[in-house]
């Protein structure tokens, strides 16, 4: 008896090598029918034996690709036609409702042959297959086929077109396979733009060895590239990236190549090697920065990432001698790069080759680049192990546009975050995706590429929004063009917390429906009551948000200034202890110090704030950190740095509330942090007092509420030490913790707050 199915697969499942695998399968089964791509999925017909269609129902599932993701397979009994064979059919058309696959770094079975002499693809620089490779970078739209994508302009040699064409082939159907004869073009230009003789990758390490600074073309964007062991050439880097104190990221070829400077777990080798290739932050070990100088100076943990494009596996594998085979993955290598984004001025990443020449000439001594376009600007993605997992820093390349998966559909909803680090979001039904990561909206050119982002986001994924969700700060860029789509579109316009949305981004990604308290801890945003806010208590009820209570108020002498001189937090601080006089003397070397003083005696210019980062801030300015940052949160992780070198401090005794809510009192703190002899256990005091300050204050708050769950939120969570004590202290007390995981907990994730509100307020 022959039935026949009509199959519905919907997820991650184009570009990963779905549908050969379906064809395998029917094959497998005898089965007749076909397969083939559409807006919406997979679309399957199969007709044979009844007990062979429900193995196949079973075996999607459990023997799908490795970069697939089945989201749902939906199943409908059809009548037979008699087919007699089962093939790939053309891509169908229809309202887009699938999920793009991923960048992905090079598979072991593609690196055995870029690394094999007598291969074909031995050293080709832009080797793929159906499980690695460009996907989002390189989508122009959907459905996912060559021609949607920047391989269009490469036609497949005739070797190629057989691999492509033939289903048993690990390139069938690999919409971005190319060889040296048909593939994209590789060269190294000098800083002039002369093409350099020779082999491109060669003389590209020859460059870096004599301590040049290279721009290497990546899967989203520009890299600029040193030896990372080159003290001279990581500081020219920094001082022709102008301003540059950020920490770089180094690329390792291997776990082993990095182990002798950073502490490396079993999960975090397992990220590290991961076909997502982020940038891991991994504690330093004893050492780290005297053997790499300049590199992450002062700071707690290194970012390493291994290389993820055949470019990058290149260099390595040129630099270990070129060797055949395999075997020098796993053995370590001397060879480690500084890889960091090519954004100079703090705008966009670099992605195109004039623009390349025009923006990173006086920075870039050479450019290893190709004539493949770019089409989405992605950064590489930063996480860190964090308790039951991973936590997003910078959620970009490989991890957008995967959804998040919400509790409740409803109309879509675009929500444009903030100003910092800011993202976006659309809502497609269940499905939440946040852009890569777009930059803080200080410059025109950010401001652009989140118009742009915008666009493609909703043009990828074919959603009309039914509202705009932003900030309630008026003058955010962001928040402007939120009014500006609403206008065009006659859409509502939903104006959103800050501190709210911070919390609701983190409810989100838990799928958590009940009443929570949200403890969000930041630099800042604006308040309901047009006040500067950053250290809230919340109570948090879908759209609803009620401020329980707030750290105490700070004044900021000289406004938003004080938020980049920790030294004027300090001289805040002292203020309000009573110790004013000791201002002027003590940041003598600071310009305008005893006019800061007068100011804060007078109470002019000091407007208040209860920003948990001031408060960092006023600790480190104490302690004689950083007087002024040269970046946002740079006192408060260099605080971090110390206090983890000394290890774990006791708090400071004593009662500790202001009020009768439980509102921590941390003068007394600071006071202490005035009178410090030894800097390191004085900011591992601080984390401590702050950890058990803030845990009382939740504690009794929960108890008034009667809420046991809590979600922590705001950029100050990035502080591993603050984070992980007050979880333990919270969950100790019986209260389930959300934290955030997949979304950074800073403002790169306030747009999917934004979202969820949003879409619980129409
Ligand atoms: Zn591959
Ligand atoms: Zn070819």
């Amino acid at each position: 008896m022959i039935s026949a199915q009509r199959i519905r697969v919907t997820g991650v499942v184009q570009g990963v090598g779905f549908r050969p695998f379906v064809w395998r399968l029917a094959r497998d089964l005898r089965l007749s029918g076909w397969v083939r791509n559409d807006a919406g999925g997979v679309d399957i017909l199969a007709e044979g034996d009844a007990a062979d269609l429900g193995c196949l129902g079973q075996r999607l599932r459990r023997e799908a690709p490795p970069l697939a993701r089945i989201d749902g397979i939906a199943v409908v009994d059809v009548a037979a036609a008699g087919l007699r064979d089962f093939v790939i059919a053309a891509s169908g058309g229809g309202k887009v409702a699938t999920a793009i696959g991923h960048d992905t770094g090079v598979c072991g079975e593609c690196l055995a042959e870029l690394f094999d002499a007598g291969n074909r693809r031995w050293r080709h620089a832009f080797i793929t297959c159906t499980h690695c490779g460009p996907r989002y970078t390189v989508t122009r739209r959907l459905p996912y086929d060559r021609p949607q994508t920047s391989l269009a302009p490469f036609p497949l040699c005739p070797e190629c077109a057989r691999e492509y064409a033939a289903p048993a082939d690990r390139r069938f159907h690999a919409e971005t396979t190319c060889c040296p004869h048909c593939g994209p073009h590789l060269e190294l230009l000098d800083a002039d733009g002369a093409p350099v003789a020779g082999d491109a990758i060669a003389a590209a390490l020859a460059l870096l060895n004599a301590g040049a600074i290279v721009a290497v073309k990546g899967l989203g964007g520009f890299h600029l590239a040193c030896d990372a062991r080159q003290p001279a050439a990581v500081a020219r880097l920094r001082l022709r990236k102008a301003r540059e104190e950020k920490p770089f990221a180094v690329m390792a070829a291997n776990v082993a190549s990095a182990a002798a400077l950073v502490d490396i777990d079993g999960a975090e080798r397992e990220r590290l090697a991961s076909s997502e290739r982020p940038i891991v932050l991994l504690q330093k070990r004893a050492g780290a920065d005297a053997a790499l100088p300049g590199i992450a100076p002062g700071l707690a943990w290194l970012g390493v990432v291994l290389p993820y494009t055949p470019i990058q596996w290149l260099l390595f594998h040129e630099a270990a001698g070129r060797p055949q085979g395999t075997a020098w993955l796993d053995q370590p290598q001397d060879l480690l790069l500084v890889m960091t984004s090519a954004n100079p001025g703090g705008e966009p990443l670099v992605i195109d080759n004039v623009e390349a020449r025009q923006r990173l000439a006086g920075i870039a001594d050479a450019f290893l680049r190709h004539d493949r376009e770019i089409v989405v600007r992605c950064d590489d993605s930063v996480v860190r192990s964090a308790a039951g997992g991973f936590q997003a820093i910078r959620r970009a390349r490989a991890f957008t546009p995967r959804a998040i998966r919400l509790t409740r559909a409803g109309p879509g909803v675009l929500a444009l975050g903030g100003w910092y680090k800011n993202t976006v979001c659309v809502t497609r039904g269940l499905e939440a995706f946040v852009s890569q990561h777009i930059g803080d909206l200080d410059n025109a050119a950010t401001c652009g590429f989140l118009e742009e982002a915008v666009a493609h986001l909703l043009q990828i994924l074919d959603v009309e929004p039914a509202v705009v969700a932003h900030d309630l700060h008026p003058d955010f860029h962001s928040t402007r063009l939120a009014a500006r789509i609403a206008a065009a579109r006659d859409i509502p316009l939903i104006g959103v917390q800050h501190h709210h949305a911070h919390i609701a981004a983190v409810l989100a990604e838990h799928r958590a429906e009940e009443a929570a308290l949200g403890l969000a801890l930041d630099g800042v945003g604006l308040g309901t009551d047009g006040g500067a806010w950053g250290g809230e208590l919340l109570r948090v009820d879908g759209a609803a948000c009620r401020r329980l209570g707030h750290l105490p108020l700070l004044p900021l002498p000289g406004g938003d200034r004080a938020a980049r001189e920790p030294w004027r937090m300090a001289a805040a601080a002292l203020h309000l202890l009573g110790r004013g006089e000791e201002i002027a003397t003590r940041f003598a070397d600071q310009p305008g110090a005893a006019t800061i003083a007068k100011m804060l005696a007078q109470r002019v210019n000091c407007p208040p704030t209860s920003s948990a980062g001031r408060w960092f801030d006023a600790a480190a300015g104490l302690l004689g950190v950083r007087p002024v940052m040269a970046f946002e949160g740079q006192a408060a992780m260099l605080l971090e740095g110390l206090a983890s070198a000394h290890g774990a401090a006791a708090p400071l005794p004593g009662p500790s509330c202001v009020g009768g809510d439980g509102t921590p009192d941390l003068l007394p703190l600071l006071a202490a942090m005035a009178d410090a002899a030894d800097v390191g256990a004085a900011a591992a005091q601080f984390h401590a007092t702050l950890a058990r300050l803030l845990a009382q204050w939740v504690i009794e708050a929960a108890e008034r509420e009667m809420i046991r769950t809590v979600a922590l939120g705001g950029g100050c969570f990035l502080n591993r030490i603050l984070a992980a004590d007050l979880r333990e202290k919270l969950q100790h007390a019986g209260l389930t913790v959300l934290e955030a995981r997949e979304v950074p907990p800073n403002d790169g994730g306030l747009a999917l707050g934004q979202a969820w509100i949003a879409q619980r307020s129409i």
